[in-house]
């Protein structure tokens, strides 16, 4: 797993300096079609850019992780409490996709984007297999791990369908559940 540092400092989050103790992670899909994280870590690094704040972007070419915050700085991800215990990361989303709504998109080239979809999903166990062990956490124990939809679900992140309407609408036979197993097992490999 590569990371690249590329902290948000002109970020107003950052500048807050507030810190958090990490109960958890969050995952999102960024929901619009730009796969590169190192423009997303270029655009959101702007005092200007109040609205949100993110622990990293996973690039949608490489998997290259764009780490743009410390780990336990308080992040602006999920809405809700979910920013005061989760760390917030998100999968980049290929440049195929229209969207026609908030969560709904049509896609030109869907090889492509499934290809897309499985090297941040990839990433996204390797990263949060290490993110586990770095502050050990159970990745299957209720809560630790979760999608923003259900950060919703459980009253504690806004209204988002991330990102699982990203792998159902590509119909990549992705799911949290399986998620949680896929980073299990990365972190029993990093643990023997
Ligand atoms: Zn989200």
């Amino acid at each position: 797993m590569k990371i690249v540092a590329s902290i948000l400092t002109k970020n107003p989050c950052y500048q807050t300096g507030e810190k958090i103790s990490v109960r958890g992670l969050m995952l999102h899909s960024v929901g619009c079609p730009r796969p590169s994280a190192e423009e997303f870590a270029e655009e959101w690094n702007a005092e200007s850019y109040e609205r949100a704040c993110v622990h990293a972007f996973i690039d949608g070419d490489t998997g290259v992780v764009y780490q743009t915050l410390p780990w336990n700085h308080r992040g602006r991800h999920g809405g809700g409490s979910s920013n005061g215990t989760h760390i917030g990361i998100e999968m980049c989303e290929p440049a195929c996709l229209t969207y026609t709504s908030q969560f709904a998109f049509t896609c030109s080239d869907l090889s492509a984007a499934r290809a897309m979809a499985e090297r941040t999903y990839r990433a996204a166990v390797e990263l949060f297999a290490f993110l586990c062990r770095k502050f050990q956490l159970d990745p299957q124990k209720d809560g630790v791990i979760l999608s923003h939809t259900e950060g919703h679900q459980r009253g504690i992140a806004s209204d988002h369908a991330d990102p699982e309407h990203f792998w159902n609408q590509l119909k990549t036979g992705y799911t949290m559940d399986g998620f949680r197993n896929d980073v299990a097992k990365a972190l029993e490999s990093l643990e023997c």
